[in-house]
């Protein structure tokens, strides 16, 4: 585990904490016992720039929260649980001055650690791990999915997507790209078992349907059916076939696709078992965490 790994873990550890302690049972969280949990008071201003998302500020001895009152609702609720991890986590801001730009938000360029390690912890606010990773597990993948989960959850698209493929029940991936680059990305662990690693800081694959959107004006989504090559190097042997559906947000010069491999693109696949009882707390952390393999055949 890297150091970084580790450090996010910590963050989500003391996510679930905070849940815990304030009794989250329902969705979409109330952002208040957040607040006083982290000695803090959120005040919502309509006179930022478009480009702030908020500040912390003390007044006498408490953490006042600003937070654009002018962005959509679900940039504001990031805004806040993000500076809620600044406290909680004790992480100094590495904004450029105490002002959190929208930009810093919004990018995935290189970014401090600090600042990845407060969205980690505000995305793990945001989509609670008992119920996230139900509410995943009895849907099918799908965009249209994740966008229904980041209504109900009050969470953007980036934020749900990446979570939801960790938390799929089949062979999944999440990539964000930015400006044609891959940027992020995160995997469930049942395709961590096959292998399918995707490397980040290199261009979109050409045959991908998320290079296709970037190239064509006319559509911001789309769905196809790919080699399983195109983006994973050498293709998956058992799993020929994967299916890409990928969104534009041009706003921010990003796409997001979602990969996975299901049982109706394999039609000849043997199904397989997998067992569900894999430690639920790193169940869930993203990458090169060695897994044992739980497979077994029926
Ligand atoms: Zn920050």
């Amino acid at each position: 585990m890297s150091d970084f790994q580790r450090l996010e873990f910590q963050a989500i550890m003391k996510a679930r904490k905070l849940i815990r302690d304030i009794g989250v049972s329902s969705v979409p969280i109330d952002l208040e016992p957040f607040a006083t949990a982290a000695n803090a008071r959120i005040k919502i201003v309509h006179d930022l720039n478009d480009d702030e998302s908020g500040q912390t500020t003390q007044i006498k001895g408490k953490h006042v929260i600003i937070v654009n009152g002018n962005h959509r609702e679900e940039r504001q609720w990031f805004t806040v649980l993000h500076e809620i991890a600044h406290i909680v986590l004790e992480l100094p801001s590495k904004h450029q001055g105490p002002k959190l730009r929208t930009d810093t938000l919004m990018r995935y360029g290189r970014r401090p650690q600090e600042e990845m390690l407060c969205d980690v912890f505000a995305a793990e606010c945001l989509l609670p791990y008992d119920l996230f990773s139900k509410d995943v597990s009895d849907t099918e993948i799908s965009l249209a999915a994740v966008k229904d989960l980041a209504q109900r959850y009050k969470a953007s698209l980036t934020t749900t997507g990446s979570r939801f493929a960790v938390n799929a029940n089949e062979p999944c991936a999440f990539v964000l790209s930015e400006a044609g680059h891959i940027r992020y990305v995160s995997r469930s662990k049942y395709l961590n078992e096959i292998k399918g690693w995707i490397d980040f800081n290199i261009s979109l694959p050409k045959g991908s349907v998320a290079f296709r959107l970037t190239q064509d004006s006319s559509k911001t989504e789309d769905y196809d059916e790919l080699a399983s090559d195109v983006w994973f190097n050498g293709g998956i042997k058992s799993r020929p076939m994967l299916a890409e559906e990928a969104i534009l947000l041009r706003e921010w010069d990003q796409c997001l696709s979602l990969i996975w491999f299901d049982q109706s693109l394999e039609r000849s696949d043997q199904r397989s078992d997998y067992d569900d009882e894999a430690e639920p707390l790193l169940e869930e952390l993203d990458g090169n965490l060695p897994w044992p393999s739980k497979r077994r055949r029926r």
